[in-house]
């Protein structure tokens, strides 16, 4: 194991950060070799909204495991984990409580607005590409390494995810940990890559596998993913592109579901699905659980909100199927007595839901995964 620092806004006279990633196995470099049988690099970051501390612990877990395999010789391919993504959102208190989603200087969502190379790399890549989709690869591989570099800052948060991208955008497998507010796990990724996800939904018992081709914001994982699918698109089947990067976003749970157990069960989960990768030679494979959920299109996720001010009291718990119509929460103003009873619109699972249980007219109440698309634009909250 090698552990690399790195510096986030070294300017004089004002507070600076420290990155840290810890790095497993062998470099894997993508662009060169004999690019068929090319080992597999993996990057796994945690709580990059700093406040989701499950995945911290989890990332814990993991590098405890990846520092006995790595000194067994049984890391394949490289691996790069960053236990803790956002040092600066991971330094921002209000009044006592950590405020982690997004940058208080910008008030940018830190899962947000990450640099897309697609655009530059539909030009750079004309006239470049042949009939193999090895060679291919490896050269949006080598082209998207140097868009991110190319990548001018703005702001020390923009440097944050620079750096965390320049590390992740050439990786073969990126899963991107986080939590929601109170939620079962579930994962999002993307509508190509449902198939190649199922192992890894199967072993950590998602509850709800939300699919979708382009989500709106650029998110970190479609910055590592969705660039494979739209230039396959834009150049043709005569120059074939793989879908290089399986990018998922993993939400362990809710924000207070922090446990060893719980930390230990996701880890070894992880550690399963790399193994059946080729990424690390572990002794032996878990059989893989039988699915709890089909994949579920991201755009039919129905979310529910309060009509007016009140106590929000659940009559379904998270993980529940509800049909449409069913009777799902209760607000209830102590003040006037008004009690407005939540149904949903549509079947599907509850798998998440807020922490708060008083509510402002039109606050988030809760998200339910139905199977039929129903909504457009963009698609993540804020
Ligand atoms: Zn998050």
């Amino acid at each position: 194991m090698q552990r690399q620092n790195h510096p986030i806004a070294t300017e004089d006279n004002v507070a600076s950060f420290q990155l840290t990633s810890f790095h497993f196995g062998t470099p894997v470099d993508g662009s060169a070799g004999d690019a068929a049988t090319k080992a597999k690099k993996v990057y796994l970051q945690a709580s990059l909204h700093a406040d989701e501390v499950p995945a911290m612990l989890v990332a814990h877990a993991l590098k405890r495991e990846l520092e006995k395999l790595d000194a067994a010789g049984r890391v394949k391919g490289e691996i790069i984990l960053v236990p803790a993504a956002n040092p600066i959102g991971l330094s921002q208190v209000i009044h006592g409580a950590p405020f982690g989603r997004f940058d208080l200087a910008s008030g940018v969502n830190f899962n947000r607005n990450y640099k897309h190379v697609a655009e530059s790399l539909k030009t750079s890549l004309a006239g470049e590409l042949g009939p193999d989709a090895h060679a291919n690869a490896a050269l949006v591989r080598a082209h998207a390494r140097r868009a991110v570099a190319e990548w001018q800052p703005k702001s020390a948060t923009q440097e944050l995810k620079k750096r965390l991208l320049s590390m992740a955008i050439d990786a073969d497998i990126m899963l991107d940990l986080h939590c929601d507010n109170e939620a079962v796990l579930h994962l999002y990724t993307g509508t190509p890559l449902a198939e190649r996800v199922q192992p890894l939904a199967d072993l950590l018992g998602a509850h709800a596998v939300l699919l979708a081709t382009e989500s709106g914001g650029e998110p970190f994982d479609e910055a590592c993913s969705r660039v494979w699918w739209e230039l396959a698109e834009h150049f043709g089947d005569a120059t074939p592109i793989p879908l290089g990067c399986v990018g998922v976003t993993v939400e362990l749970r809710g924000e207070n579901d922090v446990r060893y157990d719980l930390a230990d069960r996701d880890a070894r989960a992880i550690l399963q699905y790399l193994a059946r990768e080729g990424v690390l030679a572990l002794d032996g494979l878990d059989p893989l659980p039988a699915p709890l959920c089909a994949p579920t299109p991201l755009a039919g996720v129905e979310s529910l909100e309060a009509p007016h001010s009140g106590v929000l009291v659940f009559l379904k718990t998270l993980g529940e199927q509800v049909a449409a119509g069913d009777a799902v929460a209760d607000i209830v103003n102590p003040v006037s007595g008004r009690t407005t009873t939540l149904h949903a619109g549509r079947a599907g699972v509850l798998f998440a839901s807020t922490a708060h249980r008083h509510l402002l007219r039109g606050m988030h109440v809760c998200k339910i995964a139905g199977s039929e698309a129903h909504r457009s634009g963009s698609l993540l909250s804020a």
